[in-house]
C-alpha cells in the first residue's frame, strides 16, 4: 500500500498557509447538504464537531458516558503549551516545533509538527474568549509554567484542571450548537463498528447503552476522536473506560494502524499498591517545576523514612545524568532513570517500586501556602489515596502507562487511507513520534478539532456529491449483522471468568513483556501469551445478563474482545522495529558508554527505521501487513537527541 502524506509543497514554514488559500470552498448555503459523523466529544470531537456545526454543516455527535463533558479529557491536569512566548523568554514557533520533534526523537513528520507549533498560538486565545480561566500573574497576563523537554515556560494552566476547564469550553461550545439545532447528540452510544461502501467511509453502527439498541447512521465523512489505547495494560492513567475498539474496529474494516508500539510511560504516578486496583492515578508533571526526584544511594536506606536519609546519601538522578534539564527531562527518559534506581535495589515503598518526589526545598523558599496555590488539589489528591501529606514527606512516585502515541494513520489532512474516514486528537498518530512531551496532548487535541479539521474535511467535501448512502444499503445491513453476531457470540460463551479478569491477565502480559524494557525474547513471548489468552477468552469470559438493556459486563467484553487482538499487534509493531526511540526501548539498542557498556539511552536507527510503520488487517489470525511511509527531514538534521 502506498501510503501518500499530501503534505504540501514549499518552505516549510509556509505550507499550512499556502493550503488554506489554496483548499477547495463549499458555498455556505451548500454546506448543510453534508451531514459529518464525529464519534467522541473530548477535546478533539468536542472541538471538531463545535466547529463544523459553527461552518453549518449537518453534525452527528456520539459519546460513551451519558454527557459529553465526562470525555476523558477533563482529567488533563497539568497544562496546555503554546509559544506565545509571554515570558519573553525566547519562544517562538519554530523553538515549539523543534523541541516537538526532538521530544518524539524524529519519529514524527515535520509539516504536521509545524503547523501544530503555529495553531497553539490560536488556541490560547479561542479558548480565554470562551472564559477558560486560565491563571493570570500579578499584572494580568496569562501564566505559565515548565514542562518536561523544554528550557522555557510555555504552559498555559488552570491550577490542575487544566482538561476539565478547556473541555467546559469546548462542551459550551458544543451546546450552543445543539441548541441550535445544527448537532445532534447521542450520548450512551456506542460505535460498534464503521460502515465503508465503495470504498469509502459512508456510516457507523452503535449500540445504545441502556436500551441494547443496535443502530446504523449514514454521512457523507466519518470523524474518529475517540482518544487512546493505553487502558490495553489494564492498569493506566487513563480513564477506565477508555478503549482501542472504534480505531480497532476502523482497522479491521481497512484503515491503517500506525506505530502502535509507541506507549507513554508517564514517570509521576501514585505506585501499584496491590491486585485490587483497576486504574491508576497520575500526579501531574507540573509537579516537577518544584517537586525533586531522588531515590536512596544506598540499598540500605531504602527501607528508612526519607527524612533520615541525609542529604549526602540521596541521588537525585535526573539532576545528575540530566543536568540541563533536571527534574524536567521528558517522560520517557525520566521514567527509565526510576526504573533503573528501583532495579538497583534503590527503590522505596511496597516492593521498592518507587522513588521519592519531593518538595522540602520548594516549600523553605516558598513557603507552604505558595506550593498549596499551585498545586493544592494535586496534593489532596494524593493524601486521599496514600493517607500521606505531601507537604510533610516526599510523595512516592512511579512510573505507569499514561498515553499512546500510536493510532490511526492519517494524512496532512488527518484523513486516514480510507478516503471520507479523518481521526483527531489521540485517536490518530499524527504528531508526537515515538514520545509526547508533556502539556502537547491538550495542544494537538484543540488544534485538530477547531484549527486544521475545518479546512481539512471542507477540502476533502468540496470534492463528494452531497448525499448519504442509504441505509437499507447491503454495506450497512452486513456491518449490523456482523456487530449483533459479536455481541450474541460474547454472551453465548458462558465461561468461568469475567472480562476484567482477563483483562487484568493481558495487563500483566503487556506491562511484564512489552512495557518500559522491551526485548526480542520477551515480545515473541508476549506475542505466544496474547494468542492463548485470546483462544481463552473466548472459551472462558462470563457475561451476565442480556443484550437488552444496560449490560457493563457486556460493553467490558465487547471491549477487552478488541484488545485481545490488539495487545499482540502493539506487540508484533514493537517486535519489528529493531531500534529504541523515544517511549520504545529495545534493550538490545542502547548506547554505549565510555567503557562500551550500555548506558541506557536509546539508540535510534534512522537508516532502516526513521519511517512511521503503518499496519494493514489481513484477516483472523493472520499475521498484518507493514507498510511503511518514509519520514523525510528538510529542515531539522535528526540528531543523537540529548538532554543531559
Ligand atoms: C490523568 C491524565 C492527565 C493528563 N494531563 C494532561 C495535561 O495536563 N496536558 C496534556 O496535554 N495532556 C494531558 N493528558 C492527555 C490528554 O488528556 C489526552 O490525550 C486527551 O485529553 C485526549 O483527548 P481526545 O479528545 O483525543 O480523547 P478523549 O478525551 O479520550 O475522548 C474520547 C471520546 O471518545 C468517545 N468514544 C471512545 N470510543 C467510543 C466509541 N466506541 N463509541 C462512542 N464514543 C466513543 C468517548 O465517549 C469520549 O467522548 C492527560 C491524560 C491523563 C490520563
Amino acid at each position: 500500500m502506498k501510503l501518500e502524506s499530501k503534505v504540501p509543497d514549499g518552505p516549510l514554514a509556509e505550507k499550512w498557509t499556502h493550503y488554506k488559500q489554496h483548499q477547495k470552498l463549499i458555498n455556505p448555503a451548500n454546506k448543510s447538504k453534508y451531514t459529518v459523523i464525529v464519534v467522541g466529544t473530548g477535546l478533539a470531537g468536542g472541538a471538531a464537531a463545535a466547529s463544523l456545526a459553527e461552518l453549518g454543516y449537518k453534525v452527528l455527535s456520539f459519546c460513551f458516558q451519558d454527557s459529553p463533558r465526562r470525555a476523558h479529557s477533563i482529567a488533563a491536569q497539568g497544562g496546555i503549551n503554546a509559544a506565545k512566548n509571554y515570558r519573553n523568554d525566547g519562544d517562538s514557533v519554530f523553538r515549539l516545533f523543534y523541541d516537538t520533534i526532538k521530544g518524539g526523537d524524529f519519529r514524527s513528520r515535520e509539516a504536521n509538527v509545524h503547523r501544530l507549533a503555529e495553531v497553539s498560538l490560536n488556541i490560547i486565545d479561542q479558548c480565554v474568549a470562551q472564559g477558560v480561566p486560565f491563571a493570570r500573574e500579578y499584572g494580568g497576563l496569562l501564566d505559565t509554567r515548565s514542562f518536561g523537554g523544554a528550557q522555557l515556560q510555555r504552559t498555559f494552566y488552570c491550577r490542575g484542571q487544566t482538561g476539565q476547564q478547556l473541555l467546559l469550553g469546548a462542551y459550551q461550545a458544543l451546546s450552543r450548537q445543539i441548541g441550535l439545532g445544527n448537532v445532534k447528540m447521542f450520548p450512551r452510544c456506542e460505535m460498534l463498528d464503521l460502515v465503508t461502501a465503495d470504498g469509502k467511509a459512508r456510516g457507523i453502527v452503535t449500540r445504545h447503552l441502556e436500551t441494547g439498541k443496535i443502530e446504523s447512521f449514514t454521512a457523507d465523512a466519518v470523524v474518529l476522536a475517540t482518544g487512546g489505547y493505553g487502558n490495553v495494560f489494564f492498569l493506566s492513567t487513563n480513564a477506565i473506560g477508555c478503549n482501542v475498539s472504534a480505531t480497532y474496529r476502523a482497522y479491521k474494516r481497512g484503515a491503517t494502524f500506525a506505530n502502535p508500539c509507541y506507549t507513554q510511560i508517564h514517570p509521576t504516578c501514585i505506585p501499584v499498591s496491590g491486585d485490587h486496583q483497576s486504574k491508576l492515578t497520575l500526579m501531574s508533571e507540573s509537579l516537577r517545576n518544584d517537586g525533586r526526584v531522588w531515590a536512596p544511594k544506598n540499598k540500605a536506606d531504602a527501607g528508612k523514612h526519607p527524612r533520615e536519609i541525609p542529604e549526602e546519601a540521596r541521588d537525585y538522578f535526573l539532576e545528575r545524568k540530566y543536568p540541563s534539564y533536571g527534574n524536567l527531562a521528558p517522560r520517557d527518559i525520566s521514567s527509565r532513570a526510576a526504573k533503573e534506581a528501583c532495579d538497583d535495589g534503590r527503590g522505596v515503598g511496597p516492593g521498592g517500586r518507587g522513588v521519592y518526589l519531593d518538595f522540602a526545598v520548594a516549600i523553605a523558599k516558598q513557603g507552604e501556602p505558595r506550593i498549596r496555590e499551585k498545586y493544592g488539589n494535586l496534593f489532596q489528591m494524593y493524601e486521599r489515596i496514600t493517607d500521606e501529606s505531601g507537604y510533610e514527606r516526599p510523595m512516592r512516585i512511579y512510573p505507569a502507562v499514561h498515553y499512546t502515541m500510536g493510532g490511526l494513520w492519517v494524512d496532512y489532512e488527518l484523513m486516514s487511507n480510507i478516503p471520507g474516514l479523518f481521526v483527531v486528537g489521540e485517536a490518530n498518530f499524527s504528531d508526537h513520534g515515538a514520545n509526547r512531551l508533556g502539556a502537547s496532548a491538550l495542544m494537538q487535541g484543540l488544534a485538530d478539532g477547531y484549527f486544521v479539521l475545518p479546512y481539512t474535511i471542507t477540502n476533502w467535501l468540496a470534492g463528494q456529491k452531497p448525499g448519504v448512502t442509504p441505509l437499507d444499503h447491503p454495506d450497512f445491513k452486513r456491518t449490523e449483522a456482523e456487530a449483533t453476531d459479536q455481541i450474541k457470540r460474547l454472551l453465548a460463551v458462558k465461561g468461568k471468568k469475567t472480562a476484567s479478569e482477563l483483562h487484568r491477565e493481558l495487563g500483566h502480559i503487556m506491562w511484564e513483556h512489552v512495557g518500559m524494557a522491551r526485548t526480542k525474547q520477551s515480545l515473541e513471548t508476549a506475542i505466544a501469551k496474547i494468542r492463548a489468552l485470546r483462544a481463552e477468552f473466548w472459551t472462558s469470559v462470563n457475561v451476565p445478563g442480556s443484550d437488552a438493556d444496560l449490560n457493563v459486563a457486556l460493553e467490558r467484553a465487547n471491549r477487552v474482545a478488541d484488545y485481545m487482538e490488539f495487545g499482540e499487534l502493539l506487540a508484533l509493531d514493537a517486535l519489528q522495529r529493531e531500534e529504541s526511540c523515544g517511549a520504545h526501548f529495545r534493550v538490545e539498542y542502547q548506547q554505549k558508554d565510555e567503557a562500551g557498556n550500555p548506558n541506557g539511552e536509546c539508540e535510534r536507527d534512522d537508516d532502516k527505521f526513521c519511517h512511521v510503520a503503518a499496519w494493514e488487517y489481513a484477516g483472523p489470525e493472520k499475521q498484518p501487513v507493514r507498510n511503511v511511509e518514509p519520514l523525510a527531514y528538510e529542515v531539522v538534521t535528526p540528531s543523537k537527541r540529548s538532554y543531559k
